[in-house]
């Protein structure tokens, strides 16, 4: 394991592409060993000012919308004919089996797990979405400094993950299916009004209501709130299983990076993101400091029991738990 070795010499054997040390790099930040956290934490330091180099792009949609054959032939495209390389990162906060959609599964992007200049890596397991959220930050800056320059994150879009992975990426990428109606597809408005770009998926199936769900998510789209980079986000059909209009949302995607950077919204909305995800970070250190402390636990156990017999509210319990670990 890592923890035995050189952090330096697995740095850099990261930031010159090997695979297998980025596997067990990502492996560390989502161990729950204290010394394990150490390591980690040091790596997360030495790829930092690797990282920030790629795109960053959410893709999410209900399950069975065509998110894992969108990723597969999406990331072999960048790699065969843009010459990127590309990795996957799934969020999925809820069991992994639940809504028989199991993200990231390398058995449902085939050919794109073949390729060499892609990686991917599945959802961890078990998690509350605040934990998934910091490790897939800390998956995002290893990538990075490993050299990928796409990061694809997929999310199942039906919760309160998006909100989430809206603030860790630049741009937000929503499949829909043929047909109107955000509650017939069991999609949330907000997460709607997240998108920078929405993708009528399975489009050749039903070409009559794709043409509807088209004008009805343009017409959805004008009425939103103002968009995070002056951009006016675009409704297109697509097929990912010819690829239909693959090619079109990489140019969209691309063009939306260049003007964000010239009108300076992509760095400002990244300096933000930062700083969300300094204060995200702090909920969930602060839980994993807290309970490595041998005083604490004691004290933890101490106050559970009274808020079992009901002598004090938790809240209260809360309350004297962190205000005894202030005071020393
Ligand atoms: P996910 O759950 O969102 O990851 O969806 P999948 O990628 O697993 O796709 C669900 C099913 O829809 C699979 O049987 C795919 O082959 C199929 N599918 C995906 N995209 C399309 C498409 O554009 N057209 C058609 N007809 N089927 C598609």
């Amino acid at each position: 394991m890592i923890h035995s070795m050189n952090v330096a010499e697995v740095c850099n054997q990261i930031i010159g592409g090997d695979i297998v040390a980025l596997s067990k790099a990502i492996t560390l930040t989502e161990s729950t060993k204290p010394e394990h956290q150490q390591t980690a934490l040091e790596i997360l330091d030495y790829c930092q000012p690797h990282s920030g180099k790629s795109i960053r792009i959410a893709i999410t949609g209900v399950p069975g919308v065509g998110k894992s054959t969108f990723i597969n032939q999406f990331g072999n495209l960048l790699i065969e004919e843009y010459g990127k390389k590309v990795a996957v990162l799934a969020i999925d906060p809820s069991s992994r089996n639940s809504h028989g959609s199991i993200l990231g599964d390398k058995t449902r992007m085939t050919e794109l797990s073949a390729q060499k200049n892609a990686f991917i890596r599945p959802s961890a397991n078990g998690e509350t979405l605040g934990g998934v959220a910091s490790k897939t930050q800390d998956a995002i800056v290893i990538c990075e400094a490993a050299g990928f320059d796409v990061l694809l994150v997929e999310t199942v879009g039906v919760g309160q993950s998006e909100t989430m992975v809206h603030n860790m990426v630049d741009f937000f990428l929503l499949l829909l299916l043929p047909g109107a109606g955000d509650d017939l597809q069991g999609i949330k408005r907000g997460i709607v009004e997240m998108a920078d770009l929405i993708a009528i998926n399975k489009s050749e199936e039903n070409q009559i209501l794709a043409a509807e769900a088209l004008k009805h998510y343009q017409n959805a789209l004008m009425f939103m709130p103002q968009h995070r980079q002056n951009y006016q986000p675009k409704v297109l059909l697509t097929d990912a299983i010819s690829g239909k209009n693959l090619e079109t949302i990489w140019d969209e995607i691309q063009q939306y990076v260049m003007l964000a950077t010239e009108n300076g919204t992509f760095q400002k909305n990244r300096q933000k993101q930062a700083v969300a995800q300094f204060k995200m970070q702090l909920g969930e250190v602060f839980n994993m400091i807290l309970f490595q402390n041998e005083k604490v636990k004691i004290k933890y156990n101490q106050l559970s029991n009274s808020v079992l017999e009901g002598k004090i509210s938790p809240k209260t319990a809360a309350v004297q738990l962190v205000k005894s670990m202030l005071v020393g």
